[in-house]
Formats: structure tokens, C-alpha cells, sequence
């Protein structure tokens, strides 16, 4: 297991694969143990690195995990088999955005890390997947740094993606049916909870 940790960290290096950082990572696994979270929903599994970590956190913890591109999935499943959790984690090949769960599915604890611009999209998707007591926490509110700052970068693209995790914060603190913290853990998290579970 650790030595499948530490392949997988040099070969997101190697690779560029944005796979979340270790105090991220870190608190996430603190959260599961702490609130007894059993079923975990990850919008972007890309290799696998932040399910396997958060299945491992606790004996009977089950992630279901969404990936779109193949190359990513492929690798991801690579790992899964390689740790013997194909019973703990499930990788679902498929664009988060057209994925249809079976109704009354819940889970404890939704992780969002896919694409950055549709984060919105995936709360207001998926809220409807949260048990009654869950959380959505998401990764990457700051962007390497960029969030806050968006009118200053130059490139376009860039400029575009950083305005919208600016108004996804928005959304989150103006949201009238969860409540959100915000920690400046990694590169920015998130966890919204509904207003009536506190
Ligand atoms: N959670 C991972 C890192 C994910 S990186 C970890 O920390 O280990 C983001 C991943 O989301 C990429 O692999 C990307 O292909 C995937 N992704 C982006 N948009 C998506 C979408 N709409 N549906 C499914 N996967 C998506
Ligand atoms: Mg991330």
C-alpha cells in the first residue's frame, strides 16, 4: 500500500496529474474517521490517488468514483486491482455531467475535484445524491493561488476559469440550503452541510 502511495505520487509528478496535495488528502481522511462517513462519491477520480487514500481510511468506508478520461480510468482501475480494493472502490468510466445514479442512492460524503468551471454544476447535480446528515466538500478554492486575483491574469482561458471558482465561492457562501466552511488546506477546501443538519 505505501509503496503504491508513493508510485503513485512520482507518476502524478511525472505526468502532471493535479492529484490533490497532502494536507488535503490528510484532512479528508480525518473527516471520514471523525464523522463515521461509509459511502463516498468522487467526481474525478483521475488515477485513483484520493480514493484509494480516502477507502483506506477506515475498514468499511466505499468510494464510488467518476472518471472521464480513459487514459486516467485506465489507470485508475490499474491501481485499484493493485491494492486488492475493487470491493472498496468502484470506478465509474463516465462525463459526471451525464452519469444517471440510481434514485435514493445517498452518500455520506461528496468529493468534488473534476473539471473546475462546472464545479456548480456538479453541487447542483449531486446534492440530491447527499444523505440527509452529509457533506459536499470540494477541492481547489484557491487555485494555485490565482483565486481572488482573476481580473490581473492575462491569459483568457485562465482568467475564465479562475472567475468561475470565484463565483462558485459565491454561490457557496449566498447558498441558502448549505451552510459552507472554508479551509486553507492544500490548494482551498470546502465543506457545505445542510443548514437544518447543524
Ligand atoms: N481526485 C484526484 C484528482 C482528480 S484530477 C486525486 O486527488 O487523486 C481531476 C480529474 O477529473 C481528471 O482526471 C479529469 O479527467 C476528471 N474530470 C474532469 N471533469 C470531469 C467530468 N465532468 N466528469 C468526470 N471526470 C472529470
Ligand atoms: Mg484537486
Amino acid at each position: 500500500m505505501k509503496n503504491l502511495i508513493l508510485e503513485m505520487e512520482a507518476y502524478a509528478k511525472e505526468k502532471n496529474v493535479p492529484i490533490m496535495e497532502k494536507d488535503g488528502i490528510a484532512f479528508l481522511m480525518k473527516y471520514i474517521k471523525a464523522h463515521n462517513v461509509k459511502n463516498v462519491l468522487e467526481i474525478g477520480s483521475a488515477i485513483g490517488y484520493s480514493a484509494i487514500l480516502m477507502a483506506s481510511s477506515s475498514p468499511d468506508v466505499k468510494v464510488t468514483t467518476i472518471e472521464r478520461d480513459e487514459i486516467n480510468y485506465m489507470e485508475c482501475l490499474k491501481n485499484v486491482k493493485k491494492c486488492s480494493f475493487e470491493q472498496k472502490v468502484n470506478v465509474v468510466f463516465q462525463d459526471a455531467l451525464d452519469l444517471n445514479l440510481a434514485e435514493g442512492t445517498l452518500f455520506d460524503l461528496i468529493f468534488i475535484d473534476a473539471a473546475k468551471g462546472q464545479y456548480m454544476k456538479f453541487f447542483e447535480k449531486y446534492k440530491y445524491f447527499l444523505a440527509p446528515h452529509g457533506a459536499i466538500i470540494t477541492d481547489n478554492l484557491k487555485f494555485h493561488g490565482y483565486v481572488g486575483k482573476s481580473e490581473k491574469i492575462e491569459s483568457k482561458n485562465l482568467r475564465q476559469l479562475v472567475s468561475k471558482i470565484e463565483n462558485y465561492i459565491d454561490f457557496l457562501k449566498t447558498n441558502e440550503e448549505f451552510d459552507t466552511q472554508f479551509y486553507d488546506v492544500g490548494d482551498g477546501l470546502s465543506v457545505s452541510v445542510r443548514k437544518n443538519e447543524q
